[in-house]
């Protein structure tokens, strides 16, 4: 028997280490190449507003082939070269086949990373593009008024009581869970006695009130929250801002959002473990929680950034210099990222920024 997330992270280690993900699924980088410059170009116009360190390290967590960093370089040696100059490059990446691909990809200065630990300290700009979706989460489900956690056990859901809990004191009156809350602040969460608080969710941040429906599931990425919180303890100490692009929902929302990929197609996440990539959506209110002390900006709608950014005004611009049909096909690109109904409304965009930088672009209310 194996917790959800100890599941999850074997099974997606074996698919990344064996698989070519992009045969399975696309992502916005592999869509259109402006996406990775107009990101690179976020990332000098907010160096600019660092204050022009030299040097700034430049971090992709999962670069996936490396497509949005070479056209993120592309973009950034034409428009901002003392940013080109100035920047270090750091990819955080645990695939071995993946990273052969950025390095065919990339130039040779390239830094690899298991995880952020190792990144150096310093003023840093950082890109992470469907990541976050890609890490562990736990499951717990309401039965019978207690909370059980999800294992796997024989390729099936086993559900057993959580115990030994430390229960942490439920988030202030409005600043729960779900659709309708208000927005969420940083919390910081107090330890309450197990029997202060009934029956235990070990060390997390619950929703109050606790949903009290038979079945409710309710999900947590405690890699995703520690990442959070490690990018704003840097950035608060170092300077510098980091943006998150995934789809998730903007509130923490209760169900099962687990999710596997198969040959293309939507398969059964527990049957085949390293043949199949798995996700969850982002919650994007907890990761703003967990990155109390920094600044958090958004999350906002992945298509409006994207518009605020320029996707559509590059865009044409590129396809006016191209035949025809990849002219089209490059304002077909940035409508699929950027409309409401396909990738624009449920992708999000987050950014964990030093508290005294400017509003970063994209970002204005
Ligand atoms: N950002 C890319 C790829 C997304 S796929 C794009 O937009 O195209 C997810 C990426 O995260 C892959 O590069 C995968 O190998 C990497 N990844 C998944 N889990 C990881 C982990 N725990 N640590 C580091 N990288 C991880």
């Amino acid at each position: 028997m194996e917790r959800l997330d100890a599941f999850m992270a074997r099974a997606n280690a074996a698919y990344y280490a064996s698989h070519d993900p992009f045969a399975d699924f696309t992502t916005s980088p592999e869509i259109t190449q402006v996406f990775g410059e107009v990101l690179g170009l976020w990332a000098a116009v907010t160096w600019e507003a660092m204050g022009r360190p030299d040097p700034v390290l430049l971090v992709e967590c999962g670069p996936g082939r490396g497509t949005l960093m070479a056209d993120a370089l592309r973009a950034v040696a034409q428009a901002a070269p003392g940013f080109r100059t100035a920047l270090r490059m750091h990819l955080v990446e645990t695939s071995p086949r993946l990273r052969a691909a950025q390095a065919v990809a990339l130039p040779e200065e390239v830094a690899w990373h298991d995880d952020l630990a190792s990144v150096p300290a310093g003023p840093m700009l950082l890109l992470a593009n469907e990541f976050l979706d890609a890490l562990p989460i736990r499951q717990f489900v309401r039965r019978d008024g207690a909370w059980m956690e999800r294992f796997v056990s024989d390729r099936s859901f086993v559900e057993a009581p959580v115990k030994d809990g430390t229960f942490l004191l439920p988030l202030p009156p409005g600043e729960g869970w779900g659709e309708g809350s208000r927005k969420h602040k940083p919390q910081t969460y107090t330890a309450a006695s197990p029997d202060q608080a009934g029956p235990a969710l070990r060390g997390l941040p619950h929703p109050d009130p606790l949903p009290e429906g038979e079945g409710a599931v309710l999900e947590l990425c405690e890699p995703a929250c520690a990442i959070a919180a490690d990018v704003a303890t840097r950035v608060t100490r170092n300077g510098g801002a980091a943006l998150f692009l995934d789809y998730g929902p903007e509130q923490s929302a209760l169900g099962d959002s687990l999710q596997a990929l198969q040959n293309g197609k939507p398969a059964d996440p527990l049957a085949a473990p390293g043949e199949a990539d798995l996700t969850a959506h982002v919650d994007f209110a907890a990761l703003a929680r967990a990155a109390s002390g920094a600044r958090v900006h958004g999350p906002v709608p992945q298509g409006l950034f994207l518009a605020r950014l320029g996707l559509f005004q590059r865009s044409g611009r590129l396809a006016r210099t191209q035949p025809p049909a990849k002219a089209a096909s490059l304002m077909q690109a940035a409508q699929r990222l950027a409309e409401p109904d396909r990738m624009g409304r449920l992708f999000k965009t987050l950014c964990i920024a030093h508290p005294d930088l400017p509003m970063p672009a994209g970002f204005e209310p």
